[in-house]
């Protein structure tokens, strides 16, 4: 496991939930005592443009204080996507988030779509033909959606479900038969009990991990990234993205051991 991270990512860059000053501070510290950290570049304009419309980039740098740090997370998601191409599981913590930036528009606190600049970076280098998009954020990441609706190699699912076991039902349903290139995770903290979907707890996290975990191992070549989108309480942000990768980290040692 590998985290994803650049300082630039801790101060505020504008005006919204996702870019509060301390959001990052705890899930910070508890990673860092756990897993290395890998520090990205920013992404270029030309992996954007894979994404989203000229018009909207220049809508985004008209921010001056947003537009680095929206192509910094970008690259950070760049980068997760590549170590998970050497079979190796990561994590972005990174902001702003991306699931609600389509091609020319944006909203939700996100305006470049990490996850899908990612994708298509693989996509055109010809490092995978085909991708699997889980999102367990609270919200539906109606701009990932969007983008890949005329797009069948890249198939985007968004987990529903009122109660934890409806939840991961769900999912263990939707993964049923499936077969990747690769696994991307739009990896949200806002369904957390102690967040604003008052839903999951710690160990439902973990239980997500290890069933994407051991999805990946078997079905995905062992590969998986996961990027950081909305968790707007710090401590159960934190809590949540320690027992998420937990779980994944466990799905490789039961991998290890043959069981
Ligand atoms: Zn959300």
């Amino acid at each position: 496991m590998k985290i994803v991270f650049h300082p630039d990512f801790l101060p505020s860059y504008i005006y919204d939930p996702a870019a509060s000053a301390g959001r990052l501070d705890y899930a910070l510290r508890e990673l860092q005592q756990r897993y290395p950290v890998i520090i990205p570049e920013p992404c270029l304009e030309e992996d954007v443009l894979r994404v989203h419309s000229l018009n909207h980039i220049n809508y985004v740098k008209s921010y001056h204080e947003l537009y680095p740090i929206a192509l910094l997370a970008a690259g950070s998601s760049i980068q997760a996507a590549q170590i998970a191409l050497q079979g190796e599981f990561s994590f972005a913590l990174c902001r702003p988030p991306g699931h609600h930036a389509s091609p020319t528009s944006c909203w939700g606190f996100c305006y470049f779509n990490n996850i899908a600049i990612a994708v298509q970076s693989l996509i055109h280098n010809k490092f995978i033909e085909n991708a699997l998009i889980i999102d367990f954020d609270l919200h539906f990441g109606d701009g990932t959606s969007n983008f890949y609706s005329l797009i069948p190699q890249v198939d985007y699912y968004f987990i529903r479900g009122t109660s934890p076991p409806a939840f991961i039902k769900n999912l263990t349903t939707f993964l049923e038969g499936k077969k990747t290139d690769i696994i991307a995770v739009s990896a949200g903290f806002d369904r957390h009990h102690n967040d604003w979907g008052r839903c999951l707890k710690n160990e439902d996290y973990y239980h997500i991990g290890e069933l994407l975990g051991a999805f990946a191992q078997k079905h995905a070549r062992g590969r998986l990234f996961s990027i950081l989108e909305g968790g707007y309480n710090p401590q159960a942000l934190g809590e949540g993205i320690i027992s998420f990768l937990g779980g994944l980290e466990s799905s490789i040692k039961l991998e290890q051991t043959g069981k």
